[in-house]
């Protein structure tokens, strides 16, 4: 098992680690503790290297499922290998502001619509969020702008939490977005709150508080037929 540093610590751009094993076919190794976030929830998995005590460099092009980090080229570093590890920090920190406007905007939109979410996907610096919100029009879309900016400007503190499953059951917040669909095999749940805004499970990475975030834009959103919305987000660099 490795030990997951980002979630610990999401601003952990830096880390020390020790080969455990490799798995050759996929050309991975597998650490006893990484900072890079495996991808899931819609966020996509960090890129970055690992140096070893000699100074040779393993780039890290993708983590997968199990915390395997793919390295290019032909060569692994060796079982039991000292590693340090670096993230591509500039890519991650993007991701994390727009993994956090998406909840700033899931937020706003349950509040103030009440129309909840059915999914998302984002990449630096831009992101997208399906909604069942039958009446949303461009005159909306408008309003929703300068909602979750000043929401975002507001300052919001994000805290996050492991919880038992059965205590994460009893949160309205939780249920409302779907957390007792998940697999009885998953006994712990963490959960990200937007203090103030927004409480739900995911194992992503998020700022510390909203005011990091930026503007946001909303350079379009689409009809995905019946009530389902998509609505696309957008910060600056
Ligand atoms: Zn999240």
């Amino acid at each position: 098992m490795t030990e997951l540093l980002y979630y610990q610590n999401a601003y952990m751009k830096e880390f020390t680690a020790k080969v455990v094993s490799l798995d050759e076919e996929q050309q991975g190794v597998i650490l006893d503790q990484s900072a890079m976030y495996p991808g899931g929830g819609g966020q996509p998995s960090d890129i970055g290297k690992l140096v070893n005590t000699a100074g040779d460099e393993f780039i890290v092009n993708k983590v997968v499922r199990g915390n395997i980090h793919l390295i290019d080229g032909e060569h692994l570093p060796e079982i039991g290998a000292e590693l340090t590890g670096s993230i591509d920090w500039e890519r991650r920190y993007k991701l994390m502001r727009v993994h956090t406007a998406l909840h700033v905007l899931c937020g706003v939109v349950w509040h103030e619509y009440g129309a909840s979410v059915t999914g998302g996907n984002m990449e630096p610096l831009s992101g997208r969020m399906d909604f069942e919100f039958e009446r949303l029009q461009k005159d909306l879309v408008e309003e929703i702008i300068e909602k979750i900016n000043a929401t975002a400007s507001e300052g919001h503190e994000v805290r996050t939490q492991i919880l038992p499953r059965e205590e994460a059951f009893q949160i309205p917040d939780l249920i409302r977005t779907k957390v007792n669909l998940l697999p009885d095999s998953i006994q712990e749940i963490r959960t990200v709150e937007i203090v103030g805004l927004d409480l739900q499970a995911c194992g992503g990475t998020h700022l510390a508080n909203t005011s990091e975030i930026g503007t946001i834009k909303i350079p379009k959103y689409k009809s995905k037929g019946g009530i389902n919305k998509r609505v696309y987000i957008e910060l600056e660099a």
